[in-house]
């Protein structure tokens, strides 16, 4: 299973997800929404080779924490994985669009000055302003949108940017979700818990549900269990080499 967006860092007990994690042999990316998080998140999984803390800057926090960029910078040499980054284009998260928008865009530059990274991006009410962004900015790293829910159109438009995506339990659950990854290219897709935020069954998602993501991407790609996993396990490899 591979759970490429999780927030170990943030559950209650984040050594005991880790430890599930490490004895049912789950990949999984852990993204960090502030820099300041990226060192003690890395330390709780050093040992495993299948668990990488990927270095983030959440939009939501692009104001109070904008300033951490400077950290951000001291720490990307570090790692190949950058997230949670982003935009988000909610009413609650307007009021500091501009810090957003300067805190991404500085992101995307340092990524394709290091060489390219793999990232991990938020664009909830905000995928036109992230595609102009992923548009503009990128030619080395590669992005991949998490959770994304974004119309058909901008749907084929990051498909035809190179974007990746990480479809996790609340996309497979709804009809519009499931349409949309009707459309997104199998051979792009990876699957996510985004716990501990996402709930699943009234608790927080782990990422030992990523079992049931493939059962609903098992039916929508009318494919078996063993399959599926195949495919997003081979994706996984070509996204490394
Ligand atoms: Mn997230």
């Amino acid at each position: 299973m591979i759970d490429f967006h999780c927030h170990l860092d943030l559950y209650p007990d984040p050594q005991k997800v880790v430890n599930e994690c490490i004895a049912k042999g789950i990949y999984v990316l852990s993204v960090t929404t502030v820099p300041s998080a990226w060192e003690g998140t890395n330390a709780l999984t050093k040992e495993n080779p299948r668990i990488k803390t990927a270095l983030g800057l959440h939009p939501q926090l692009a104001r109070e924490r904008g300033f951490e960029l400077t950290l951000f910078q001291t720490l990307l040499p570090k790692t190949k994985y950058v997230g949670e980054i982003g935009l988000d284009g909610s009413p609650n998260c307007k009021a500091f669009w501009q810090e957003q928008v300067n805190v991404f865009t500085a992101i995307l530059e340092l990524c394709e000055i290091a060489g390219g990274r793999i990232m991990t991006i938020h664009s909830r009410n905000a995928p036109s302003e992230v595609l102009d962004l992923l548009e503009n900015k990128v030619v080395k790293s590669t992005p991949i949108l998490h959770w994304f829910s974004g119309s058909f159109k901008e749907l084929s438009r990051a498909i035809e940017l190179g974007c990746w995506f990480s479809v996790g339990p609340a996309m497979v659950k709804g009809t519009k979700g499931q349409n949309l990854i009707s459309k997104m290219p199998r051979d792009r897709i990876l699957t996510e818990s985004d716990g501990p935020f996402v709930q699943v069954e009234n608790r927080a998602a782990l990422p030992t549900d990523i079992g049931l993501v493939q059962k609903s991407l098992a039916k929508i790609w009318a494919e078996t269990e063993v399959s599926t996993s195949a495919i997003i396990h081979e994706n996984l490899r070509n996204l490394l080499t």
